[in-house]
């Protein structure tokens, strides 16, 4: 049998709280538990238990939650090669063949590294987003091209092909996992499902600390913001509409130094722009 050696090792120093995604650490710990641990276990103790890495992952859940940041830094964990990031519409090509060709294309550099090198080459991380948007054809009645059909099948003959391949890991995202053909989600496939769901409070406010760190630290946030009144003031918001919450807040605080008129321009006081409760308040509407 072949040995499943681990072909990633854990970035050093690494932390979870660095990352910068706020309220998934429960998520992240259990993808790493069911995911990744065998990557970084010491190869004899791998040999030992039998297993074979996990090759796929998909996360679900609604859009701007942190699903593509939460793939992307588990790349960075795991000193992974700076991710192939694809879509599912990107993919998609009207030209018979081509998007096959788009698919096969995604593992090649891994297949070249592992036919070289083998269980010592690194590990390939490929994420996949809006991945339902390949699968809305297999099956259905109103299937124009059959595009989706072949595109599926070219995916699952790769993530099987990737039986020998220790170095790949496929990170499936979407929004609608009632749409992904259940063939792609069996064990050797993308066998561990993750939700990402909204926010709730806590995770709220540690996305508004995180996107505020900066400002904070560099004292241009004044500091009658009161994040925790935010995070309880922003219900059902996902983690990138808090992002854009905050940006619009600077928006506010930079209108009070921008001139508009003949003499448009920035008033001499722009080094006292601080973000203020208000400046969010306003945003907030
Ligand atoms: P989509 O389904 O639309 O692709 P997504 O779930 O992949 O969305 P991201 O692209 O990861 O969402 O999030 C967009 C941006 O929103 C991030 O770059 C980040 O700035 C912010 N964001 C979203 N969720 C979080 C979070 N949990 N913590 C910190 N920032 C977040």
């Amino acid at each position: 049998a072949k040995k499943a050696a681990p072909n990633a090792i854990l970035a050093p120093n690494f932390k979870f709280e660095d990352m910068g995604i706020g309220g998934l650490d429960t998520e992240f710990s259990a993808i790493f538990r069911r995911a990744f641990a065998s990557r970084v276990f010491p190869p004899g103790l791998v040999d030992k238990l039998g297993i074979q890495h996990v090759k796929g992952i998909l996360l679900f859940g609604p859009p701007g939650t942190g699903k593509t940041l939460m793939a992307r830094q588990i790349g960075k964990m795991l000193n992974a090669r700076e991710p192939k990031i694809v879509n599912g519409p990107e993919i998609l090509n009207k030209y018979v063949g081509a998007s096959e060709e788009n698919v096969r294309k995604l593992f090649a550099d891994a297949e070249k590294e592992y036919k070289a090198k083998g269980d010592e080459s690194g590990l390939h991380i490929i994420i996949f987003d809006e991945l339902d948007a390949i699968c809305k054809q297999r099956g259905s009645t109103n299937n124009g091209t059959g595009v989706g059909d072949s595109v599926v099948n070219q995916l699952l003959s790769k993530m099987d092909g990737v039986d020998q391949l220790n170095n790949i890991l496929l990170i499936g995202m979407t929004n609608r996992i009632d749409m992904i053909d259940e063939a792609l989600l069996r064990p050797g496939r993308l066998e561990v499902h993750m939700e990402i769901s909204l926010p709730d409070e806590h995770g709220r406010l540690q996305i508004l600390t995180i996107h505020t760190s900066k400002m904070r630290n560099n004292k241009v946030m004044d500091p009658d913001v009161d994040l925790a009144e935010l995070a309880a003031m922003t219900k059902n918001f996902s983690g990138a509409e808090i992002n854009g919450l905050v940006k619009s807040a600077v928006s506010f605080a930079f209108n009070r130094h921008v001139k508009i008129g003949t003499m448009a321009g920035i008033s001499d006081d722009i080094e006292d722009l601080r973000v203020n409760m208000d400046d969010f308040l306003r945003a907030m509407e």
